[in-house]
């Protein structure tokens, strides 16, 4: 298992995991978290008394327990289900009774409690057991050197058609579906991005995403474990990152990995300084700009934050494009130019194709747009318990992913449309990106957070709808929409076929929380 032998193989004493708890900070060592996830994995098997692949969830915090709990749940070759801190007991039942994982690990009285009646709920008692992590990671009489040469991390073999990982995509589309890893997959999601970004031992990230999504999960976590670097857990506030960054005492990050509304919340904190001074924003700007690489994606990056961020840190964000069913797929150089609404190319061990959606025949390169497929290492097996789902998905070996996009062969790089479903709008004839038209409009001086979506029309099929946050400060007074508004700034530079129909204010758009738009469901709003 890479991952299991990488982490036995980093100096012991090398520092792992920084993390804030209410009593102040502690640190975590290689040899600590090898110790740690070595005794809970002897607890868990025989927990488990040898019953077949079967699955361990998790409920934990974003902190060492979470990676003792990966790590262990992989050494005794059960495949890991995380799930989300801030979920109820009917969302946490939902993946319960969709995972059906033989334990459940939680930790603290409110994570046990919830995970409890979580299992109550979905109807898993007695099939279910929820385990006490702090009680079941005790390491009782086991040494270092026990765990380094005989304990379960130094010895576990799994073939690499096994599950490794349930991850739930995002439920942005519908129901969240549980993508199954294998051991081959899982790996190759983790390699990819350490050869592609020149992850090392001397790496150091704050980690302030979601610990249940690939993002945090694999970009962010999994390979600063690879390398051997430190990973320091914070809560993400846009003042608490830019203190953090100014703090004189703390090492300073050397990579920087966020979706799209982590850069534009730090740029609005940096233009209101809300809860930031002018020197804390200098220093954290300063501390930007000593670091080697900014990651940006898991939703479409506006140019207006990609230039934003470039005129504030100097750094120009390399934009990646990825899903749970593949981990990355395409991304822009590390060495190179990066390139503003591109995804880039393919990460090493994955293929992609455009095709036709209606004829599923490749669109030669450079030839127009369609649906983006992908095959290789990275690419995961299973919806788990959804046969029907998985075959719709794949097409001759070929994972069908449900973006639109094209291949612009003068910079050489794949550009996203956007979802099939949702974000090409057609209208009056033409086949129009709402991610373009989302672009655009944010290059509006009083626009802080656009939303694009079609909706239907009996003249034009669809007409275009656009959803505002307004930057703070600035009044609705504004004629919004309109030739004095909006529409009048868009005729300047835009076709008439593209400009919206319809536009609202609002105070705030609802996000999931990886930061996107339920767009079915917000199109509704116009109707
Ligand atoms: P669900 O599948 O449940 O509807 P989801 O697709 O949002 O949810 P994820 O797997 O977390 O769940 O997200 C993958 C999707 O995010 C991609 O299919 C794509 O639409 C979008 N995405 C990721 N990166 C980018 C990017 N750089 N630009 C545009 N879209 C992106
Ligand atoms: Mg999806």
């Amino acid at each position: 298992l890479p991952l299991l032998s990488r982490v036995l193989r980093h100096p012991r004493t090398a520092l792992a995991v920084v993390e804030q708890h209410t009593q102040g900070i502690s640190k975590t060592t290689f040899g600590d978290l090898v110790l740690t996830s070595s005794a809970l994995a002897s607890n868990l098997q025989r927990q488990l008394h040898g019953a077949g692949p079967s699955r361990t969830a998790y409920l934990l915090p974003p902190s060492s327990s979470y990676i003792s709990a990966s790590l262990a749940s992989l050494a005794v070759g059960t495949a890991c289900v995380p799930f989300c801190t801030s979920h109820t007991v009917a969302e946490l039942s939902y993946y319960l009774s969709d995972s059906k994982p033989k334990v459940v690990l939680a930790q603290g009285e409110e994570f046990l409690d919830r995970a409890t009646k979580a299992v109550e709920s979905a109807d898993l008692k007695g099939k279910t057991a929820v385990l006490d992590y702090d009680e079941v990671s005790s390491v009782g009489d086991m040494s270092a050197d026990d765990a380094y040469s005989t304990g379960l991390l130094a010895t576990a073999r799994a073939s690499l058609e096994d599950p490794a990982l349930f991850i739930y995509t995002s439920g942005t589309t519908g129901k969240p579906k549980g993508v199954v890893s294998t051991h081959g997959s899982f790996t190759a999601q983790i390699t990819d991005l350490h050869e592609a970004w020149e992850w090392s031992s001397d790496d150091y990230i704050l980690h302030y995403l979601p610990l249940h999504h690939v993002h945090g999960i694999q970009n962010k976590l999994n390979c600063a474990l690879f390398a051997g670097a430190t990973v320091e857990f914070l809560k993400f506030d846009a003042s608490n990152i830019w203190s953090r960054l100014a703090a004189d005492d703390k090492p300073n990050p050397t990579l920087m990995m966020g979706v799209p509304t982590v850069y534009a919340k730090l740029l609005e904190e940096s233009r209101t300084l809300s809860k930031t001074s002018q020197e804390t924003l200098d220093k954290g700007v300063d501390a930007c700009k000593d670091m080697r690489l900014h990651v940006c994606g898991s939703a479409a990056l506006p140019s207006a934050v990609m230039q934003a961020w470039k005129g504030l840190t100097g750094h120009t964000l390399l934009e990646r494009y990825g899903m749970s069913e593949l981990g990355m797929a395409l991304g822009n150089p590390y060495n190179g130019d990066r390139h503003e609404g591109h995804v880039g190319l393919p990460f090493p061990s994955v293929e992609v194709r455009i095709c036709d959606p209606d004829t599923n025949e490749e669109v030669p390169k450079g030839s127009g747009s369609g649906e983006l497929q992908v095959r290789g290492g990275t690419v995961f097996k299973e919806y788990f318990g959804k046969p029907e789902a998985t075959a719709k998905e794949f097409k001759d070996g070929w994972f069908c992913t449900g973006d639109i996009a094209e291949f612009n062969t003068k910079i050489n790089s794949y550009k996203i449309l956007g979802r099939a479903s949702v974000d090409i709008i057609k209208s009056g004839g033409y086949k129009i990106s709402a991610l373009d038209i989302e672009r655009e409009i944010l290059e509006h001086d009083c626009v802080e957070e656009a939303v694009v979506v079609g909706v239907e029309d009996d003249m034009k099929g669809e007409i275009i709808c656009v959803l505002l946050r307004l930057k703070a400060g600035v009044t609705t007074e504004v004629d919004a929409f309109g030739e004095g508004g909006l529409k009048g700034w868009m005729k300047g530079f835009t076709a008439p076929y593209k400009q919206p129909s319809k536009v609202q204010i609002m105070e705030e758009i609802p996000k999931n929380a990886m930061g996107k738009y339920a767009k079915k469901e917000l199109k509704k709003l116009f109707l």
